[in-house]
C-alpha cells in the first residue's frame, strides 16, 4: 500500500484510512508458509502516538494494539480500555523482571520473552498469584546483534524446552526484529523454520517497511506504527 505524508503525525482522517487500508491488504494476502490457518492479524504500534491518534484507530475498528514500554502503555491503556473493553494489547518491547507483575496485568500477550531469567519470574508470577496466564512469543535475535534482546538462533530449542517442559509456560509463537541494514527475508526464513521445527504457530515479523515480505514468509502477526500513525511525535525516546 502507497502511504503517503509519513513525515508528520497523522490526521484522524488518514489514520482510519491507513487502517483500514491495511487490513483489507493483509486479509487480502496468502502465503504457502503460513503455519496456522487464521488470517495474519494486524498489530497497530502506539509507541509514543497519543491517545486522540490512538482512537482514531479504534473508531476504524482496530483492535489489536502494540506498546514497547510498560510505563507508557501503563499510562495511556487503562483509560482506553474502560471504552473499548475487546482491545488487546501486546507487549513488543524489553521487559524487565521487576515489572513482570505490573506487565501481567496491563499486557494479554507478551512478544519479548527473550531469555531464562524473564521465563523464570513470569512463571512465578503466574504460579504464585494465580494469575491469568499471558500468550507468549519468545523473541529471537536473529541478527545477533549485541545491543538487541533475543535468544541466540543456535539456542532457539533449548529454550523453548526450558519454557515449556521445565517452567509449564505455553508458548504462541517466536517474534524478531532484522537488522535495519539486512534483507528481512533471510531473518524471516529463518523464524519461519525455528517455528515450524517447534511445532509453533504464530510468527511475529514484519513492520512498515517490510511487512509485506514477512506476510509472503507466514507471519501470523505484523507490527505496525509509522504506516498508520505517521512519524512518531517523540522519536528516539
Ligand atoms: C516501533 C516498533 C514497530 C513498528 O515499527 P514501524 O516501522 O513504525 O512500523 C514494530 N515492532 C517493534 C518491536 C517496534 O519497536
Amino acid at each position: 500500500m502507497a502511504v503517503e505524508n509519513l513525515q508528520s503525525p497523522a490526521t484522524p482522517v488518514e489514520i482510519a484510512q491507513r487502517v483500514t487500508g491495511l487490513r483489507a491488504e493483509i486479509a487480502a494476502t496468502s502465503s504457502p508458509l503460513r503455519l496456522g490457518k487464521a488470517a495474519p492479524v494486524l498489530v497497530a504500534v502506539t509507541k509514543h502516538v497519543p491517545e486522540d491518534a490512538i482512537r482514531a484507530a479504534l473508531a476504524a475498528g482496530q483492535r489489536v494494539f502494540g506498546e514497547n514500554r510498560v510505563q507508557e502503555a501503563h499510562a495511556k491503556w487503562p483509560a482506553l480500555r474502560q471504552d473499548f473493553a475487546d482491545v488487546e494489547l501486546h507487549l513488543i518491547g524489553p521487559l524487565q523482571t521487576n515489572k513482570v507483575k505490573q506487565a501481567l496485568a496491563l499486557f494479554d500477550v507478551i512478544e519479548t520473552l527473550d531469555r531464562g531469567k524473564l521465563a523464570e519470574a513470569l512463571a512465578r508470577e503466574i504460579a504464585q498469584n494465580a494469575t491469568r496466564p499471558p500468550r507468549l512469543f519468545v523473541q529471537v535475535n536473529t541478527g545477533e546483534e549485541a545491543q538487541k534482546g533475543g535468544v541466540a538462533p543456535a539456542d532457539i530449542d533449548a529454550f523453548l524446552a526450558l519454557c515449556r517442559d521445565r517452567l509449564g509456560l505455553g508458548i504462541e509463537g517466536l517474534m524478531c526484529l532484522p537488522p535495519a541494514d539486512e534483507e528481512p527475508a533471510l531473518h524471516f526464513a529463518l523464524l519461519h523454520e525455528a517455528a515450524r521445527r517447534n511445532g509453533l504457530l504464530g510468527l511475529s515479523m514484519g513492520m512498515s517497511a517490510d511487512y509485506e515480505t514477512a506476510l509472503a514468509f507466514g507471519a501470523s502477526h505484523v507490527r505496525i506504527g509509522t504506516n498508520i500513525f505517521g512519524r512518531r511525535r517523540t522519536e528516539g525516546l
